[in-house]
């Protein structure tokens, strides 16, 4: 059974029948098809495509213009499948600003560099995590990663909240037709690079409700494929264990395991996210 309840597709509006013209096509259903900038494309003929990609010399701009919209539409799916929010979809690597500030320039270091070097990161499963006061730019950075390897990797990527896992868990438990835990954390399992985001935000008594008992799930079933995981929380590292569990810190910490601190005090005041 496939499931996707965190892995997003494309958005389509004003879906209607369509006829290209051309004698032979038939109709197709055409869409505007969101687009991750925030734009609104139009979907095309597929005969026209089969067309151009299957029975058109390879030299022929007709071909050539195929071939670069079917990779612009798997990148857009690719980035839109990455859950990141409009709100996150401008946030690069280059657009976090440090100023002089010397930690931030750390943290921004060790978070390019991990994107730098995701393939030998991923190949090690090693994780990642980051970590300090809320508002200092870390879903940002997070961000910016995940866009970086689905853009130069070619790699599938997805942003959750630790709150998301466990409100998707929850809503299993209660319904028999959507997807049972199992699917969620295969589906988890399934991406390249998982970021688990607000890890500690919404668990207000440690120890007491199963959210640590599910990350600890989430974590170890990544660490058990060798994928890697980065881990996006305001707690202390030396806490961590709290709110995912002892096991599953130290399978973050395995393997050479990074942390980026993010030491300073909120400039969310100033628009930084
Ligand atoms: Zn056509």
């Amino acid at each position: 059974m496939t499931v996707s309840k965190f892995i997003m597709t494309p958005e389509l509006a004003e879906t209607r029948e369509k006829l290209c013209g051309i004698p032979g096509h038939l109709a197709f259903k055409q869409s505007l098809v969101e687009q991750f900038e925030g734009s609104w494309t139009l979907s095309t003929c597929p005969a026209c495509r089969w067309q151009a990609l299957y029975n058109t010399p390879k030299d022929q701009d007709a071909h050539l213009q195929a071939v670069l919209e079917v990779a612009a539409e798997r990148l857009n799916e690719d980035l839109i499948a990455t859950g990141i929010t409009p709100r996150f979809r401008k946030c690069s690597l280059s657009s976090y600003v440090t100023g002089d500030d010397k930690a931030k320039q750390r943290a921004l270091s060790i978070c390019r560099k991990y994107a730098d070097k995701f393939d030998e990161h991923r190949d090690a499963g090693r994780a990642l995590m980051l970590m300090g006061e809320i508002g200092t730019g870390k879903t940002h950075l997070a961000c910016a990663i995940l866009q970086c390897i689905v853009r130069h990797d070619g790699s599938t990527g997805l942003i959750v909240t630790a709150e998301s896992i466990t409100q998707a868990v929850t809503d299993s438990f209660r319904s028999n037709s959507g997807p049972s835990k199992t699917d969620l954390i295969n589906e988890l399992a399934s991406v390249d690079l998982l970021v688990i985001d607000e890890v500690g935000m919404h668990t207000a008594k440690p120890g007491k409700d199963f959210t640590p008992g599910l990350l600890h799930e989430v974590i170890d079933r990544r660490y058990q494929l060798i994928k890697p995981t980065i881990l996006v929380s305001n707690q202390k590292p030396e806490d961590l264990h709290s709110f995912i569990g002892p096991r599953a810190a130290d399978r973050l910490r395995e393997n050479g395991g990074l942390l980026a601190p993010f030491t300073w005090k909120s400039a969310r005041s100033g628009g930084s996210v």
